[in-house]
């Protein structure tokens, strides 16, 4: 009988009640004049913190310290690239490119023409390097927003050289040397062949040459060290030919700590810039803070009677005497639900266990509400803080615990944080 007559949408009370539909109406009419009174400003003054219990802290006192840290460990005159690809694996890259450049950092990488773009559009004037060869089809976004790209084909090359020249410009690059990683880049044994293809071309400038070590983070240094030899002879066979390899880079974080014999002219500060060791070696090497950290506030919390379950499929069952509080958090927020069950968070600088699926926008904690040794009871309540990623007290979350857990690399749990998380710099 109630579904018999659902009106424009209204059901329920409105089948044989006119005056509800017609209050239903005037509801809408009432917030339709409602909606002038709310002045755009005084909405769009809501912070991002108040609109949603969950965000990623950024500090740029971290970054500032981690810059100034690698650039310390550099000779004069070699420069710091600080890569901020990615976002800054996740950070900011806006803010991150800021920080760092005012910290010591001289020059920016990016991965894609577009990480550039936006660089270049926010105002930044620092020389950026494209890790990788774009497609031949950007040439003329390189150009006009003076982005320099990796180049190892002769066909990128002379396209790259042709519209500069075109546009009475040079066209500088810097030339990616495969010394071993196989993922980019001339072969060092075919790069004099590649000058040749190449070097007659009069608007083309290379500015550097650098290779990437695929093993700079491991314990085993042999790989690491053929890489290094390869590169070392690679550039001098272009010195012996007569080619300027401008600025030589080869060192990401790991190296950077680990190997001041591969700085070059620049080395390519990642990961450690945003506090994360890319190695156990690196630990004793330097003191890095980590710049990220992850939190929401309780958004439900309830006692859940024993034997009860909690979130979908309802594999965890309550023991009693505990509460589960939820939180407006889950795996669209890059929080993986491979992690269900596996991780803490920190409540009152007390670590909580997380338990039943992560949902896609929240997940729930189980609190233990009975007291025992000197353990301060916790009763947690609605609004109270909760650390997923980062320090409360004592306790510490890290990445790198949270990377381990689930077979990973804090690189890509920094940077799978999305978007939707608003970034709140402190
Ligand atoms: C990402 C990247 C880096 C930075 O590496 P980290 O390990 O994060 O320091 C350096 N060089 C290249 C070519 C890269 O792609």
């Amino acid at each position: 009988m109630l579904e018999s007559e659902s009106l424009n949408g209204f059901t329920g009370f409105a089948q044989k009640d006119r005056a509800q539909f017609q209050y239903s109406r005037s509801v809408e009419k009432m917030n339709e004049e409602a909606q002038v009174e709310f002045e755009p400003e005084v909405l769009a003054e809501i912070p991002d913190m108040d609109r949603r219990w969950a965000w990623a802290e950024v500090s740029l006192e971290a970054i500032r310290h981690n810059t100034i840290e690698a650039k310390k460990r550099l000779k004069p005159g070699v420069r710091l690239m600080a890569v901020v690809k990615a976002d800054g694996y996740g950070h900011g890259a806006f803010e991150c490119a800021k920080t760092a450049l005012n910290s010591g950092a001289d020059n920016l990488g990016v991965a894609t023409v577009d990480e550039a773009v936006r660089l270049r559009d926010a105002g930044v004037t620092a020389p950026i390097l494209i890790l990788a060869e774009p497609p031949i089809t950007s040439v003329p976004l390189l150009l006009a927003k003076r982005i320099t790209p990796t180049v190892y084909s002769p066909e990128f090359a002379l396209a790259y050289a042709e519209t500069a020249d075109r546009h009475h410009m040079k066209a500088p690059f810097h030339l990616a040397v495969n010394t071993g990683m196989n993922r980019i880049g001339v072969r060092a044994e075919d790069i004099i062949e590649f000058e040749r293809q190449v070097n007659f071309h009069r608007a083309l400038v290379q500015e550097g040459t650098f290779t990437h070590f695929a093993t700079a983070d491991s314990s085993d240094t042999i790989d690491f060290n053929f890489q290094a030899r390869r590169f070392v002879d690679a550039v001098r066979a272009l010195h012996t030919a007569g080619v300027d390899p401008g600025i030589v880079h080869a060192a990401n974080s790991a190296a950077l700590f680990r190997f001041p014999d591969v700085h070059f002219d620049m080395v390519r500060l990642g990961i450690a810039m945003y506090g994360c060791h890319p190695c156990e070696q690196t630990r004793g090497a330097v003191d890095l803070w980590p710049a990220m950290a992850v939190r929401a506030r309780i958004t439900a919390a309830k006692t859940v009677p024993m034997s009860e379950g909690v979130s979908y499929g309802l594999a965890y069952r309550s023991p009693g005497s505990v509460k589960i509080c939820t939180v407006p958090i889950g795996y669209a927020d890059g929080l993986s639900r491979l992690l269900s069950g596996r991780i803490d968070f920190i409540v009152g600088g007390q670590y909580v266990r997380q338990v039943g699926a992560i949902c896609m926008d929240q997940c729930m904690f189980e609190v233990d509400m009975r007291s025992f040794g000197s353990r301060e009871r916790l009763d947690p309540q609605v609004g109270e803080l909760v650390t997923i990623v980062g320090r409360d007290g004592d306790a510490v979350v890290t990445l790198t615990d949270m990377a381990r857990t689930i077979g990973t690399i804090d690189y890509e749990l920094a940077c799978s944080f999305s978007r939707r998380l608003p970034r709140l710099y402190v």
